[in-house]
């Protein structure tokens, strides 16, 4: 059946013609190269690696970057690219985003002349994968205590320590790590092969087992001098890059919530018990009711970040409050969704509660929903509660 993407207060008219192409021509293809596939790749625990190409070939892959074959969509198209992507699985959106935003994004905007022209095709085409190594098993929500360090020997830097949960890590041809260079957080490009550089794929999940995720190990990693990012000290590095993955983080998991509410209000519909559709008993038109409003909130501040972010005024504070209320309104929509569907709901025939599971990821990276209410609460009040 084909999908009815709710849009009850009109957003679809608040578009360009070319946002609409663009997002029609993601929609189609997840409908047709994602959906048939992606269940039993989540059951496997595997990323469908046969699909980055064609990724490429749309033109999906860093679709916001400015230059160097890259398209430089506006922020509006580009969420609306990864909402699209999220509604087929959010493994494949957060491969998106961190190619695009936490790999591509950084050296567009740090990185030399020589790191933009080698890097940044080959990314855009998906001839190279790229990661984004900030967390370590010991530092999560406070990435400033990281420990991983470099130090400058001669014509290198040495770099040892460990990153963890990283997506796209094993398969990853470079790797922007964050480390400490005398005390001070700089980005440096590692490239796969590297003697020392160990990448591991992480099992046992529950939750985005459609994804890459990784750890990075560094034993004494020397790479050379043009390996570091030179534009930028500090955490403000690695924390700029997250402001621009978090915005795409709202727009992605508004996608999933859409396609559990479709696939949701469907089930509602046909489902006959006491003699009458569920959709007819008012306790399921309830959650239906929630699930909706909420999406449609969430199309609206999308939007309207997008729009801020295109006239340079979007604040990360605002990129915060989109993506804390968005993962939070996301995995609510999608729990809901998976009680009107029944034991159906449990089932891989359905996508709810993949989306469910991988929402758990989502509200937890990128700053988890209580980090992101300390940042507004930071913002509202002036005063720090973070420690
Ligand atoms: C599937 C997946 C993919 C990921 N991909 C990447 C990646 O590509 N690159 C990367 O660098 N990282 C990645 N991460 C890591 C992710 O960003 C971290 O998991 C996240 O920042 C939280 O860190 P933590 O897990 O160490 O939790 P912790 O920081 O240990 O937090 C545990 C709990 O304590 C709470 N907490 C912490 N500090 C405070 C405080 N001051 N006040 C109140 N509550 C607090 C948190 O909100 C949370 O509920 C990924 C994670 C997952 C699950």
């Amino acid at each position: 059946m084909a999908y009815e993407p709710p849009d009850f207060y009109g957003v679809e008219e608040l578009l360009t013609e070319d946002e609409r192409m663009i997002r029609d021509a993601v929609r189609g293809w997840v409908t047709d190269r994602v959906l048939p596939i992606i269940a039993d790749h989540y059951l496997a625990g595997t990323f469908p690696t046969g699909l980055i190409p064609e990724m490429a070939e749309l033109g999906l892959l860093g679709a916001g970057i400015e230059g160097y074959g890259c398209p430089g969509l506006g922020a509006v198209a580009y969420g609306l690219i990864l909402q699209e992507l999220e509604r087929g699985d959010s493994g494949i959106r957060s491969f998106a985003s961190v190619q695009g935003s936490l790999v591509m994004w950084p050296i567009r905007n740090f990185g030399s002349e020589e790191q933009k022209k080698r890097w940044l095709p080959a990314l855009h085409k998906g001839e190279a994968i790229g990661c984004f190594g900030l967390t370590e098993p010991d530092h999560g929500s406070d990435p400033g205590g990281m420990e991983t360090r470099a130090v400058k020997r001669g014509d290198r830097y040495v770099l040892n320590g460990a990153k963890m949960w990283i997506t796209n890590g094993s398969q990853a041809h470079v790797a922007v790590v964050w480390a400490k260079l005398d005390g001070v957080v700089r980005g440096f490009l590692v490239e796969k092969g590297t003697p020392g550089f160990l990448q591991r794929s992480m099992g046992k999940k529950f939750s985005l087992r459609a994804s890459d995720t990784s750890e990075l190990v560094l034993q004494d990693v020397a790479v050379p001098l043009t390996s570091i990012l030179p534009g930028v000290e500090g955490l403000k590095g690695p924390l700029n890059c997250l402001t621009q993955a978090r915005g795409g983080i709202a727009w992605g998991v508004c996608g999933a919530a859409m396609a559990c509410y479709d696939e949701a209000r469907r089930y509602a519909l046909q489902r006959i018990q006491f003699g009458k559709p569920i959709g007819q008993f008012q306790l399921v038109q309830s959650k239906l009711a929630e699930m909706l409003t909420e999406i449609t909130k969430m199309q609206l501040l999308n939007l309207r970040m997008g729009r801020l972010k295109e006239a340079g005024k979007v604040t990360p504070q605002q990129v915060s409050m989109a993506k804390r209320n968005a993962c939070h309104h996301a995995l609510e929509i999608a729990r809901s969704c998976r009680s009107v569907l029944g034991a159906n709901g449990i089932t891989a025939e359905y996508q709810v509660m993949r989306h469910m599971c991988n929402l758990e990821s989502v509200i937890t990276y990128e700053g988890t929903h209580d980090i992101h209410t300390l940042i507004l609460g930071h913002a509202l009040t002036g005063l720090d509660a973070f420690r």
